[in-house]
């Protein structure tokens, strides 16, 4: 996983500040998080093989994220500690009826360079897996890295913004939600009215016949080729969907380096996700293989 690792500092409040305005806080709260940490993690709860590469600045949440990662049996030795830059946090208020705000402070994530990633990074990698909270120029470098070394590229491009083709072209398995997907197409895309065949062609110039658009709780569609599988989502009490999608980007890796079918990855993946919006937070979120069995028995 190449990317992101953030603080989140999360704040509960009655409602979302206006602009000049001042709201009281509370239940101020610090948690791992960024999309590549959540991937790798997610990841190494259901038994991959992790090594996260990005960033971090020489302080205490910088400190807290490589050990919550490691705990969790992540490789973290191309987690570089940066001195001169604060680790990254993303500052979220939550308002009562969920709804939140995010301030994405890059710090160390945007301080990585494509030549502070050793090219060791890459070595027997089956999946290596791409976000972009992360410089673009890094994004491209890890994915020529990522062919080089024989692996296959899982592109997540969230938040999103314009992708290289280079980039494009050098991906096996796009992973969008379905804001995402309208936003590469750069028109809203209806999935059950010729959404599909429109990110078909705009992507098949680039040779990606493998993707997966995510629909929060209406589930999923898995595209391989002319093969289409509307995935439902697993049914359960949510309580807190934050990390939902990189936990399902983080299980489709784990299945696809065990040799899975992308279909198989993601029916896999939507089950993960789902158990994780029955807990609180995103990491904290995130099955072990053991509960998810156990999950799966309870619904049987
Ligand atoms: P986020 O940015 O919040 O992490 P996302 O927008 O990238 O998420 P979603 O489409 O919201 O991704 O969710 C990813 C997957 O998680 C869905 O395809 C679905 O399988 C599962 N999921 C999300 N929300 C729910 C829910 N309420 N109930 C069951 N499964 C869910």
């Amino acid at each position: 996983m190449v990317g992101a690792l953030n603080a989140d500092l999360g704040i509960r409040v009655d409602r979302l500040p206006a602009p000049g305005e001042t709201v009281a806080g509370r239940d101020v709260h610090v948690l791992p998080g960024g999309k590549a940490s959540n991937q790798a993690v997610a990841a190494a709860r259901l038994g991959g093989s992790v090594r996260l590469v990005g960033a971090v600045g020489d302080d205490e949440n910088g400190r807290m994220l490589r050990e919550h990662s490691a705990a969790a049996g992540v490789d973290v030795s191309f987690v570089a500690v940066l001195p001169e830059v604060p680790t990254g946090q993303a500052i979220i208020p939550v308002d009562d009826d969920g709804e939140n705000a995010i301030i994405l402070v890059p710090g160390a994530n945007g301080a990585i360079t494509p030549a502070g990633i050793p090219a060791e990074a890459y070595v027997d990698a089956a999946v290596v897996c791409l976000s972009l909270e992360v410089p673009m120029a890094v994004v491209q470098r890890a994915a020529a890295r990522a062919l080089m070394a024989g692996a296959r590229v899982v592109l997540n491009p969230s938040p999103f913004q314009p992708l290289p083709p280079s980039l494009l072209d050098a991906t096996d398995v796009l992973i969008v939600n379905e804001l995402e997907a309208g936003q590469l197409l750069g028109v809203p895309v209806d999935l059950d009215s010729g959404g599909v065949e429109a990110l078909c062609s705009a992507l098949a110039p680039h040779g990606i016949t493998r993707l997966v658009v995510t629909r929060g709780a209406a589930g999923a569609v898995v595209i391989d080729g002319d093969e289409v599988t509307q995935l439902a989502a697993t049914r359960v009490d949510a309580v807190d969907t934050t990390g939902a999608g990189d936990a399902f980007t983080g299980a489709v890796a784990v299945g696809l380096a065990e040799g899975r079918s992308l279909a198989e990855a993601a029916a896999e993946a939507s089950v993960v996700a789902a158990f994780s919006a029955t807990r609180r937070g995103a990491q904290p979120s995130y099955p072990t293989a053991a509960e998810l069995a156990e999950f799966r028995a309870e619904r049987a």
